[in-house]
């Protein structure tokens, strides 16, 4: 029987994706407020590593603060030793052969229990990602969302893909293609969607029958710690995956080296993105495949702004997009390319809205920002923003904004030139720079002359242009007439060109297959 027959595919409901919670409504603020309240009550609870179902302490201990407040301790984590590491691959290893026989069908039931108790748990999950990702309200509800988003697509998916699949018949001969897992995988996510992005990669992986070994970042493991109660609570085996804290430069070699996994699943940076491709290139001695590296990495993204624009759209475009979560999106604009014939009066409109934006502790929902993630983060910002005084004009912002938190101002340098630093390279910060073009064909260079390839849009009421762009904007995620942020599960796969990535298309029809591969069976009749 296939997984779809075993799961009753008629009375899975078609995909939709998750509503956002709507904080105007009293109710609804209140139980959020009574959430943040009890998970601030369970801050500073330690954390043991889990090796394939086994609680592991080591006694060094990491320390996840509130980055509005850094010196409350959200969680505090047992890290991991390169010892641990390499065990952690071997053990989770070994529970691959009974893993990967368990019925498909299974293994989508549990999904989707796991999508069910997270939309349970929202309002307490939205709590953790505003104390220990610096989320405004709406930003960590988004995030949850499309945690339950990913839970439910790639269960479809995987229902889809669990049947063998249709092939030319040739006379004599019952032929087939049937999809079988890697093996063991690492999965590497960054802070900055640390629910979303840690469950899709995790939950892809699982439900296509291979074991995972999670490797949250430092910044949010106790958001991780929660998502591996969601899988156990769903019933996944507990042998089925480890949860490593630790740091990625001491435990992240070992990982990626091993000879055991057979691929690696990674969200963040470039740097760390291209040395995890040549590490898992290079062949170990016992290692029986060749890795498999599914890497999604930096942006730079660009918002043209054409003479023939609705200015007030665009402006409201650009300032969510660079500004929200602070600009700490992949996806965030951090240029906006502008057709001379309307860059002042872009800047006019744009220079009042950004002054407006409110900078604060992201539990308040008066505060439009929050914090950046940490103290690195916050030096390395405003390194940038110097550097962009040197290359620019200063319009808005330009400085640390006040209180305890690792808050920075929302900045905007406007002439940059396309050879200056900050139009070349990622900020991830509420830094934006805005550059001038000569015309429509200029900013559509202008917007192409990166090293990145991630999210772009455009706005322009003239259906021409709409059409150049749609064929010479070279971005994996291109948005017309709307803001560069916000996929959503199944509507925008994500996933970019260049140094941004290998273009996986996480929420999108092709992404489980990335976690599977190919079995031809032909039977002689
Ligand atoms: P990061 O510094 O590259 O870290 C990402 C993850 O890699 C963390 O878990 C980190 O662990 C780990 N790591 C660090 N060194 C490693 C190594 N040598 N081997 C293996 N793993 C290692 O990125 P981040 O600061 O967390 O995230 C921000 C970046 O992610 C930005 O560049 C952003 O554009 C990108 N991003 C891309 C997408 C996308 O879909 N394209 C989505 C979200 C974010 P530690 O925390 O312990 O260092």
């Amino acid at each position: 029987m296939s997984a779809e027959q075993a799961i009753g595919a008629g009375s899975l409901p078609v995909f939709r994706n998750e509503p956002y919670t709507d904080f105007s409504v009293p109710a609804n603020c209140r139980e959020m407020e009574g959430s943040l309240d009890a998970v601030r009550a369970a801050f500073g609870r330690e954390y043991e590593l889990r090796i394939a179902g086994e609680r592991v302490k080591t006694g060094e201990l990491l320390d996840s603060h509130n980055p509005s407040r850094p010196g409350e301790t959200v969680g505090l984590h047992h890290k991991a030793t390169p010892q641990l590491a390499r065990q952690a691959i071997e053990a989770t290893h070994a529970f691959f052969p009974e893993w990967s026989r368990t019925p498909a069908a299974k293994r989508v039931q549990m999904l989707l229990r796991a999508s069910a108790i997270l939309r349970r748990r929202k309002y307490e999950f939205d709590a953790w990602l505003v104390y220990e990702a610096g989320k405004s309200w709406m930003e960590a509800e988004a995030d949850v969302s499309e945690a339950i988003d990913f839970c439910e697509y790639y269960a479809r998916e995987m229902l889809r893909l669990g049947s063998s699949r249709p092939t030319v018949q040739l006379p004599g001969e019952k032929d087939e293609l049937v999809y079988v897992p890697l093996g063991v995988g690492v999965v590497i996510p960054p802070w900055n969607f640390p629910l979303a992005i840690l469950a899709g990669m995790t939950v892809a992986a699982l439900v296509a029958g291979n074991t995972a070994v999670i490797k949250p970042s430092s910044d949010t493991p106790t958001i991780a710690a929660k998502f591996a109660e969601v899988l156990d609570e769903a019933g996944f085996p507990p042998r089925a995956f480890s949860l490593l804290a630790g740091s990625g430069s001491v435990i992240g070699d070992v990982l990626v080296r091993h000879p055991l996994t057979r691929f690696i699943s990674f969200t963040g940076s470039k740097d760390v993105g291209l040395r995890i491709n040549e590490l898992a290139a290079r062949h170990q001695p016992g290692q029986r495949w060749i890795k498999r590296v599914i890497a999604e990495m930096g942006g730079k993204d660009a918002i043209v702004v054409d003479s023939e624009a609705d200015l007030d759209s665009a402006v409201t475009g650009v300032v969510a997009s660079a500004f929200g979560y602070q600009g700490q999106k992949c996806s965030a604009c951090s240029r906006a390319i502008v057709d001379t014939a309307v860059y002042g009066e872009f800047l006019d409109k744009l220079k009042p809205k950004v002054e407006q934006l409110t900078v604060g502790p992201a539990e308040d929902p008066s505060n439009y920002m929050g914090p950046v993630i940490n103290e690195a983060a916050r030096r390395a910002i405003l390194n940038y923003i110097d550097i962009g005084k040197t290359e620019g004009r200063l319009v808005a912002g330009g400085g640390p904004a006040p209180g305890e938190g690792y808050f920075i101002q929302p900045t905007v340098i406007a002439d940059v030139p396309p050879e200056a630093r900050i139009f070349q390279e990622e900020i991830f910060g509420p830094v934006l720079a805005v550059t001038k073009a000569r015309d429509f064909d200029h900013a559509l260079e202008l917007a192409n002359r990166t090293d990145y390839g991630l999210t772009g849009a455009v706005y322009t009421k003239n259906p021409k242009k709409l059409q150049a762009a749609r064929e010479r904007f070279f971005a994996g995620n291109l948005y017309l007439n709307r803001k560069c942020t916000g996929a959503m599960v199944g509507a925008h796969p994500f996933g970019g060109f260049n140094l941004s990535g290998t273009d996986s298309k996480a929420g999108g029809p092709d992404y489980l297959l990335l976690f599977l591969q190919a079995k031809a069976i032909a039977e002689k009749l």
